[in-house]
């Protein structure tokens, strides 16, 4: 990448004085940034969406460097618990909208930094009219209804979206941008999972550090993206295991059939999963009675030779990274149009990485007419704890 997404037409309008010369000295002795590089990154418009884990460093970073313009979206409150991670927010913060702090803190890390609040929730109805006058978006979200319409609405309109994601003590940074050749987060995983079958950060605990990593990772990205320096983390995924102090690279495919960047998408508009997705509601009455199996149960049916049919139900790059010895792959966004590849009579033990995937394949099993199926709970992961440790976390 040479140019970056900021038009070379804005940086005239870009102011650019002594105090400014002093302020970013150290990009300026940078060959590849120089003034040019700075004068892209304060012409530009970012976007963060959510102050919590990610958007503290990412926004506090971006700020520091020079972003000319942040906004931020978040109609959340700090609370004590935030503070482990969310270093935008202090502890007399507590209480305070996490807008304000933000505000605040970011003005004190960059005086001549514009910030624009966006002090409500990142739905439906005003996602198209946030997004749309930034160049970029942080993706700062700690849930899936965000997630998905983040995504959606930049392949909309065309923006980069610089993805992070947390989990215990595992991380992932990637950028979509479909228009600019690389995958979405739909093309990854087509739909949201089902709710409550995925825990959020505040059921499944994160490493405090974590965030910081993963969000100083992407503000990294975001600022190449403006300014054209090096190679940006279009179409590849990069994942950090803290416990093992691990990076590991992946390369991303496009889907063709995306439901949303496609040539052909089924959806074309900003769609609102909270209601039916959000980890707060309840599981159907359905998932109650979907049969599970443990990893014990698979190991002893493994060993004594039984016969069935171990379906995975994973990403083909996640196939990649680990699977179990016999198991068999079919994503679950192919289930459908795959149905004719099993056969009901058989015994089918459905697998996913932690669970909650391969419990809506089981549910849309026992739908369609076969009666011996279960789900192994806790997915590939319990594999890897309970039976097998050469199995890769990820
Ligand atoms: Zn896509």
């Amino acid at each position: 990448m040479t140019n970056g997404i900021i038009a070379p037409s804005r940086l005239a309008k870009v102011e650019f004085g002594p105090r400014d010369a002093v302020r970013y000295a150290r990009h300026l002795s940078l060959p590849e940034f120089g003034v040019d590089g700075q004068k892209r990154l304060l012409a530009s418009k970012v976007l963060c969406i959510g102050a919590g884990g990610l958007g503290s460093p990412a926004s506090l970073y971006l700020a520091a460097a020079g972003v000319g313009t942040l906004g931020i979206v978040d109609c959340d409150v700090v609370d004590e618990s935030n503070l482990q991670r969310q270093i935008l927010h202090g502890s007399a913060d507590v209480g305070r909208k996490k807008v304000e702090s933000a505000r605040e803190r970011l003005l004190d890390a960059n005086p001549r930094l514009r910030v624009e609040l966006h002090d409500a929730r990142f739905d439906a109805v005003n996602a198209m009219s946030i997004v749309e006058s930034y160049d970029l978006v942080i993706d700062g979200t700690d849930n899936f209804p965000t997630r998905y319409l983040s995504n959606d609405v930049c392949v909309f309109l065309k923006k980069p979206l610089v993805f992070g994601a947390i989990s215990r003590f595992d991380g992932q940074v990637t950028v979509f941008a479909p228009h600019l050749g690389a995958p979405c987060y739909r093309c990854l995983y087509p739909e949201p999972p089902r709710p409550g079958t995925v825990p959020n950060c505040s059921e499944a605990g994160v490493l405090g550090v974590l965030p910081g990593m993963i969000g100083i990772f992407q503000a990294i990205e975001a600022i190449k993206l403006l300014t054209g320096v090096g190679e940006s983390l279009l179409g590849r995924l990069i994942h950090f295991d803290a416990l093992k102090a691990r990076f590991r690279d992946f390369h991303l495919q496009k889907d063709p059939a995306c439901p949303v960047c496609s040539s052909s998408p089924s959806i074309n508009e900003p769609v609102d999963y909270v209601g039916f997705c959000s980890s707060q509601i309840n599981q159907s009455p359905m998932s109650a009675s979907i049969p599970e199996i443990t990893v014990e149960d698979l190991k002893a049916r493994i060993d004594s030779k039984e016969k069935f049919v171990l379906l995975d139900v994973r990403e083909p790059f996640e196939w990649d990274i680990a699977r179990i010895d016999g198991a068999r792959l079919i994503p679950l966004g192919e289930l459908s149009t795959r149905l004719g590849e099993l056969n009901p009579a058989d015994e089918i033990v459905v697998q996913c990485k932690s669970g909650g995937r391969s419990a809506r394949a089981v549910e849309f099993l026992l739908q369609n007419g076969f009666s011996r199926v279960s789900n192994l709970a806790g997915g590939i992961l319990a594999w890897a704890d309970q039976i097998d440790p050469s199995v890769e976390r990820y």
